[in-house]
């Protein structure tokens, strides 16, 4: 069994303040939660292991994405850093059995989720496709469908965890903590995380029979609205795109990875405006 972990950080056990996960201008208590990202990922693939998985691939998806400790993983685990890949938090997934999403959190707009945002916030204010609301776990695992991979699995806030359920009732999770609003948490500690992740990754290889992949009918409309008008301004220009609205897009294609292409130009571009 061959598994693809994509890990992010916001849904780690305790984190309830963008302080706490930004690499850029480190407060003094990245340090801290970096260490507890990596001992629940470390955990995550120590579960899946005792349960039959072999070889792991992580995909470190958070902020500039080189948060990872790296003596803090298994020696034989291979880990993609840097954040200009161009599928980003899915980059690289193919040929897998399955995957996790760890530390994953809620989308932009969501209520009781810590630190939710869907990418670039200041970019991506609402993102459906196909009349769907999206999380960064939905596209995500939609991206990972399309290579026919299942997620098996999720660990984050009750919100995040559950609305990812509500969309692949097979994934199995683990909740860390419950969040009040976007700022402020009641967790369990980081050690009680990570012996529960332990067991819910095993527990979530244990029933990968029963997953499917995740995927969007063709053809697959995209709608993205985005926080500037003149970020839609921008993002008008790529061709394929149509504008909506002031500050709405909408592209259609029958192939998703080109529909994720689309969306990561379109918070990268609008980055710029
Ligand atoms: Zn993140």
């Amino acid at each position: 069994m061959k598994l693809y972990i994509s890990s992010d950080m916001e849904g780690v056990a305790g984190v309830s303040s963008w302080d706490q996960v930004d690499a850029r201008t480190p407060h003094p208590e990245y340090a801290t939660y970096r260490r507890y990202y990596t001992q629940e990922v470390a955990a995550a693939i120590d579960g899946a292991r005792a349960a039959g998985a072999t070889d792991v691939l992580v995909n470190d998806a958070h902020g500039p994405m080189r948060n990872l400790l790296f003596d803090d993983l298994p020696g034989d685990v291979r880990v993609l850093f840097g954040n200009r890949k161009p599928f980003s938090m899915v980059q690289d997934a193919h040929g897998y059995d399955g995957a996790f999403f760890v530390g994953y959190h809620g989308a932009i707009g969501d209520r009781d989720a810590v630190l939710c945002h869907t990418y670039t916030p200041s970019v991506i204010y609402d993102l459906h496709v196909n009349g769907i609301r999206c999380s960064e776990a939905t596209i995500n695992a939609a991206l990972l469908g399309h290579a026919g991979i299942p997620l098996l699995y999720v660990t984050g806030d009750r919100t995040t965890v559950e609305g990812v359920q509500r969309q692949m009732p097979w994934v199995h999770g683990t909740i860390v903590k419950e969040s009040i609003g976007v700022f402020s948490a009641n967790s369990i500690s980081p050690r009680a995380a990570q012996a529960a992740i332990r067991a819910g990754a095993a527990e979530a290889i244990a029933r990968a029979r029963d997953a499917r992949p995740f995927t969007f009918e063709a053809p697959i409309e995209m709608q993205i609205t985005l926080a500037k008008v003149e970020q839609a301004d921008y993002v008008a220009l790529i061709p394929g795109f149509e504008r909506i609205g002031s500050r709405a897009v909408r592209f259609v294609d029958n192939d998703l990875p080109t529909v994720f292409r689309a969306f990561v130009a379109t918070f990268r571009l609008g980055a710029l405006a």
